[in-house]
């Protein structure tokens, strides 16, 4: 079975569009696993959630999701995060609400977990360090444990013998071959790359091989600039696009 791994869609349209015309070309997947914010920052979090919805899937709650519907404070955003936060409360249907409220925060589904930010807080910690890493895995039972909200692709390994975590990058050109090493993975943003490339990131896990293959997909980042000009969403969140920062 295949399924695709995605993190951070963040209300852009056009780069989620671009994932799921690369997965298709890829001959499709059984499911999607998303690992929370659809919405905040980018310019169509109604049409985002909506489009998710139409595929066979699974995700669960990011901050951002949670903050559009006042489930979570949004005093901890920066000003440009709280200003798109609340334009995107505006933006929801009822049935956005109520599908957003009922995402869980942790999900596991067989020698997988998924939570957003990490399996101790999983709405709020971003896992960029070995330190925060490493402690992260006495919360988790499954062998692995897929993240997001870092929006940068990555890859933590524990070494059970030595009691010792490390850090690599999750390249595109080369696989994933998921070995008896407990592992946790962020697939990167689909629709805000920080990691300096603009490009969508997201993965395709293939039960099969047991291998984990991540792609970056090129999209027309200027139609959701415009987008995001047009309902005056703050131009920091504009810009940043172009970077992949
Ligand atoms: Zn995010």
């Amino acid at each position: 079975m295949r399924c695709a791994i995605i993190a951070d869609i963040h209300a852009n349209l056009a780069a989620f569009r671009a994932v799921l015309d690369h997965i298709e070309r890829r001959g499709g997947v059984a499911e999607i696993w998303c690992l929370g914010d659809i919405v905040g920052y980018g310019p169509d979090p109604h049409q985002c959630i909506e489009l998710l919805r139409q595929y066979n899937h699974i995700c669960v709650a990011g901050n951002h999701d949670w903050a559009a519907i006042g489930k979570a404070d949004a005093s901890d955003f920066n000003p440009d995060a709280a200003v798109a936060c609340q334009w995107t409360a505006q933006q929801l249907s009822p049935e956005d609400i109520e599908y957003l409220d009922k995402l869980p925060m942790v999900i596991e589904r067989g020698d997988f977990t998924l939570v957003h930010g990490s399996p101790r807080q999983p709405i709020w910690e971003y896992l960029i360090s070995i330190g925060s890493a490493k402690e992260s895995f006495a919360y988790f039972q499954s062998q692995f444990c897929l993240v997001g909200h870092s929006h940068v692709p990555m890859v933590f390994r524990y070494d059970e013998e030595a009691g010792t975590c490390s850090s690599s990058q999750f390249t595109p050109s080369v696989g994933l071959a998921l070995g008896k090493s407990r592992l946790i993975i962020n697939p990167g943003g689909v629709g805000q790359p920080r990691d300096g490339d603009p490009r969508a990131s997201y993965a395709i896990y293939d039960s099969d091989t047991g291998m984990i293959k991540l792609y970056r997909v090129p999209y027309d980042v200027g139609i959701t600039q415009t987008r995001m000009v047009k309902h005056n969403l703050p131009i920091r969140l504009v810009a940043r696009l172009s970077q992949g920062m």
